[in-house]
């Protein structure tokens, strides 16, 4: 090993002596990648194609001893630091150039407590393996709408999924969290320990430290209702009028979205279809079988559809059912905003600018989140941004050849522009691309944003943590 040269945070260039990544490599359990290494390239790579960062130094921590050592060198370096999960946030900011990694996605620890229905998870993990370890006790952890996104991001964002209607966000079940702070002290969070760094990580991102262990409230959900409708384009503005008027009475149990793409040439989708545009309504009802039945009755009935794939399923296997429309290591390029309302102007744009879609694998989601649990809990509960919002909508392009990079961002940009007049300045903070600073705002109402500045003031005031959507501390250290 020699010396090695890295970014700081305030992005200039400094050296580390041999000796001191040295002692850094001998504290740590887990393993130390550098760009000379084999498995570098494997390790810097990230969900998002688009994201081509070099870190001067990955460390695949193995525990939480490995991530006090990490915490430490970089502070005590000034160094660049990202933090990563499962890396799939599309802002690309679990890798950096010239700084350091902390990678967590090798501490995938799960210890369930049955009797107290609560679920004990390390942050590598991924929904579809934290559900994997639940469901033979019939048990679920709320997650995300794809199974493939790491526990952490999105838990720490808030966490938008299947079961948000009936069971809240993914971080309103959250219990507590152990956390590595930027000063390397080692923190439990919850309710009663350290309150305010518990309300800053249900909804704050990754601005507060580095979170160790999740500890989650897990739901008897076992087998739910699954699958999704589909119809030809020419029927998407009734298909969106019907499934607006049906989600306004639908049950909690069920959570349902729309989405504009192209048929796959899927087995099950007509052949006459593959290739064509058309909508789909997909959902999950949560609960007694048979109601649920009752439920997506009139969702099954409507059109009819030309494919129709609702059968009872185990949630780990539904909470999958959307995966294939989004795989790893394709280009991507999101724009989100919550909806003020599915209006009939809102859904004419919609059809109207997806018509022109460059991409055939671009799924443009209009996700129903309203109305149930998560708009129960208290504006000032936690962190979370918005939670009086209702339609989530989301174009998150993707595309295969880097040469089309410019026509899908364009499209996107004006896509998005097009839907302005139907959206809240608000957005989901989890599905923000690199958007700058205002737009980290309007993922925040006012009174949440001041007082993240203030906890980040307090566990973080030379932001060592910037490497996400990032609150700005406003202390001079
Ligand atoms: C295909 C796809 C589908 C998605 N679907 C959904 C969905 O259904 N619902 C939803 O709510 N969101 C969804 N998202 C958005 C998702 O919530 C974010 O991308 C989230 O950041 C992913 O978590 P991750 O741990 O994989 O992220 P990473 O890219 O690994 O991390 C992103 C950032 O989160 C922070 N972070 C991650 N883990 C930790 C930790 N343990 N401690 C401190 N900080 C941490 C860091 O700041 C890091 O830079 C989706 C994203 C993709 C790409």
């Amino acid at each position: 090993m020699v010396d090695l040269k890295f970014t700081t945070m305030t992005g200039a260039e400094t050296i580390v002596e041999e000796a001191a990544v040295e002692e850094l490599k001998s504290s740590l359990r887990g393993e130390l990648i550098l760009p000379s290494d084999a498995d570098y390239e494997e390790a810097r790579t990230i969900f998002n194609a688009m994201i081509d960062k070099r870190p001067s130094l990955i460390v695949r921590c193995a525990g939480v001893a490995d991530v006090i050592s990490c915490v430490n060198f970089a502070r005590a370096n000034s160094l660049l630091v990202a933090v990563r999960g499962a890396g799939h946030n599309v802002a690309g900011t679990a890798v950096c150039d010239g700084g350091i990694v902390i990678d967590l996605s090798q501490m995938k620890g799960v210890r369930t407590d049955l009797a107290a229905r609560t679920v004990r998870a390390e942050p590598g993990l991924t929904w579809a393996e934290l559900n994997h370890d639940l469901q033979p006790f019939g048990l679920a952890a709320t997650g995300g709408f794809i199974s493939t996104t790491g526990i952490g991001g999105l838990t720490l964002g808030g966490g938008l999924g299947w079961l948000v209607r009936k069971h809240g966000l993914a971080c309103d079940n959250l219990l507590s969290v152990d956390i590595v702070t930027a000063d390397g002290k080692f923190l439990t969070a919850s309710a009663t320990e350290n309150e305010d760094l518990f309300w800053g990580v249900r909804g704050g991102g990754g601005n507060l430290g580095v979170v160790t262990s999740f500890e989650f409230r897990v739901h008897p959900v076992g087998t739910v209702l699954s699958g999704m409708v589909v119809h030809p384009i020419a029927r998407a503005k009734e298909v969106l009028q019907f499934w607006r008027e049906f989600e306004a009475t639908a049950p909690v149990e069920l959570t349902t979205g729309a989405g504009l793409l192209m048929a796959p040439s899927a087995p099950f989708v007509p052949e006459e279809a593959w290739g064509t545009p058309v909508i789909g309504v997909f959902g999950v009802y949560t609960g007694d079988l048979d109601a649920g039945e009752q439920a997506i009755r009139p969702l099954r009935e409507f059109g009819p559809p030309v494919v129709d794939l609702f059968q009872p399923t185990p949630y780990n296997i539904a909470q999958a059912m959307l995966d294939d429309f989004m795989p790893t290591g394709y280009h991507n390029y999101w724009k989100s905003s919550f909806l003020t309302d599915l209006t009939d102007d809102a859904i004419d744009t919609m059809i109207a600018q997806f018509a022109k879609v460059p991409s055939p694998m671009t799924v443009v989601i209009i996700e129903h989140n309203g109305g149930g649990a998560m708009n129960r809990v208290g504006a000032s509960e936690t962190a979370f941004g918005h939670r009086d919002m209702s339609y989530n909508f989301l174009i998150p392009s993707l595309w295969a050849d880097p040469a089309d990079s410019e026509k899908n961002v364009t499209w996107t940009r004006e896509f998005w522009e097009a839907m302005q007049p139907f959206a809240r300045d608000a957005v989901y903070v989890n599905y923000l691309d690199q958007e700058g600073d205002e737009r980290v705002k309007a993922a925040y109402a006012a009174p949440t944003y001041d007082r993240l500045v203030t906890l980040k003031n307090k566990y973080d005031p030379t932001n060592l943590f910037r490497l996400n959507q990032n609150i700005k501390p406003t202390v001079e250290v």
